[in-house]
């Protein structure tokens, strides 16, 4: 038998913070996150200004035996909706944004809620930027607390070792700052471990030297996908570690908002960025520009244009997605990869992706969190658009399908910011890690009170 909870500890504070209950005209916006295939229905949703607000919130929710599910843009919710919400207060951290950097420190303070475009923005003009994913409009705090696979990755290693500190709401209510000599315990929990420890209100984090990068994408018709998978297969092996790229084979409907190169197309893409001069960089990509792409935009652009260069949604979208971790790819792997996605193929996705890894990615970083590196030579990344409830269900085969077939490849591991289904979240730590991290929530959070999207 289910009760309903007593929502009178939250009533309350909605004179002072904004709350939306289920039937409030403002609730089914509040609740809407950024990816639009995930209906998720909880019992209030908060919208807090202020850190105190973000106290008042988790300490009104324990009184009224809810628990708390932070939530900044719901790039990564799908994973938050596979349990049931009718206990879960959601706070929606976007009206707590804001970025200030110290240029002589090269650090950035950044408050909880804030997407990385406002960082990038803000970076800028100190001829500085920041270890951010490829699209604009994801929010820091779930992509660096999941790890954060950028295209400066493989050179300076997973986002979440960038951090320097933390300020997060934990179970009791308390304000706590946490960093390498701060509640040590806690700041190694929350790089990794993210919305299981509290509500992150703001992050200190290190900065990058480069107001401008060498980065930008080679595209051909999907017709040469046998030739260029091989290639960037074999080019990858051998890579600098200050390239960092993807391959995506994606398919496009026909729609007149699309450019006429995507529009009603099947391509195969190789994006990311070369941290090298011009000319050692035109050196590393020649192999791959030697197939004569039919587009190719790779060049030096200001570090802020590396935010469009992934050419991600502009805006909300609905989408469903499986992701594994890949070992080394043999002939084998790639032809099991082309059977699937490869010319005159029907997938149903929108792109299957490769995300190199290695290089520091896969190096465990030096007094790092829970989480500080990935083993593994590829994240496989695969999507598909879900614009209805029947198009998710068979957009999720799909998926599930592409990453089926290279399991003979696959490693236990994965990423936390690229699993978009429930997974056994131990995979994504080291064993020992895993248990020390278990110990670290039965220590902050015995009750259970926060809820991730991947849960500890
Ligand atoms: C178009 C697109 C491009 C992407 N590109 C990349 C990429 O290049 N590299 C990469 O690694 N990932 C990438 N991702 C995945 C993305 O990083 C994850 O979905 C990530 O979880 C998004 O974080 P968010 O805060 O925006 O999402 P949310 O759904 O808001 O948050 C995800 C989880 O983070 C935690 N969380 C969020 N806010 C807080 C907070 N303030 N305090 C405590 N915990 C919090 C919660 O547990 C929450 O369930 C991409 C996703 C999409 C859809």
């Amino acid at each position: 038998m289910t009760t309903t909870p007593d929502l009178t500890p939250l009533a309350r504070l909605a004179s002072g913070c904004e709350i939306h209950l289920p039937g409030d005209p403002g609730y089914d916006a509040a609740r809407t996150p950024w990816n639009l295939a995930v209906d998720q229905r909880p019992a209030a949703v908060a919208v807090p200004h202020t850190p105190a607000e973000v106290q008042a919130v988790v300490r009104a929710a324990a009184e009224a035996g809810l628990r708390v599910a932070p939530q900044s843009s719901g790039h990564g919710a799908a994973p938050l909706t596979e349990g049931a919400l009718d206990d879960v207060v959601l706070v929606r951290m976007h009206a707590l944004t804001g970025v200030t950097v110290d240029p002589d420190a090269r650090t950035a303070r950044v408050l909880g809620g804030t997407l990385w475009a406002d960082v990038v923005t803000a970076a800028a003009p100190h001829g500085l930027t920041v270890l951010h994913g490829s699209a604009p409009d994801v929010a820091v705090a779930g992509y660096l607390l999941g790890g954060g696979l950028s295209f400066y990755g493989r050179q300076h290693g997973l986002a979440v070792n960038a951090l320097r500190a933390v300020e997060v709401v934990t179970a009791d209510g308390t304000l706590r700052r946490a960093s390498a000599t701060e509640e040590p315990e806690l700041f190694w929990a929350v790089r990794g471990g993210g919305g299981n420890f509290g509500v992150v209100v703001a992050f200190e984090l290190d900065l990058l030297p480069y107001a401008d990068v060498y980065a930008g994408m080679l595209l051909w018709d999907r017709d040469r996908a046998p030739e260029v998978v091989r290639a960037w297969v074999e080019w990858s092996r051998t890579a600098p570690d200050s390239a960092t790229t993807s391959l995506r084979v994606m398919s496009f409907p026909p729609l007149p908002e699309l450019p006429p190169f995507l529009s009603g197309r099947d391509i195969v893409v190789v994006d990311g960025a070369i941290l090298e001069s011009d000319e050692d960089a035109a050196a590393v990509l020649a192999p791959l520009r030697a197939l004569e792409p039919e587009m190719d935009t790779f060049g030096r652009i200001p570090a802020t244009a590396l935010l469009q260069v992934h050419m991600d949604p502009p805006g909300p979208s609905p989408a469903v997605g499986d992701h594994s971790v890949l070992g080394s790819l043999d002939e084998a792997a790639i032809e099991v990869f082309l059977e699937q996605v490869g010319p005159g193929t029907r997938s149903g996705l929108m792109f299957a992706e490769l995300r190199q890894l290695g290089g520091a990615f896969a190096v465990p970083a030096a007094g790092g969190g829970a989480l500080s590196h990935v083993p593994g030579e590829y994240a496989l990344f695969c999507v598909a658009m879900a614009p209805t409830p029947q198009a998710a269900v068979a957009g999720r085969a799909a998926t599930f399908t592409v990453v089926r077939a290279l399991g003979a490849w696959s490693r236990t591991s994965l990423v936390p910011t690229f699993a978009e289904t429930k997974v056994d979240a131990s995979r994504f730590y080291d064993g020992e890690d895993w248990v020390r991290l278990c110990r670290a929530r039965d220590a902050a959070d015995p009750d259970r009170l926060f809820v991730a999207n991947h849960g500890i």
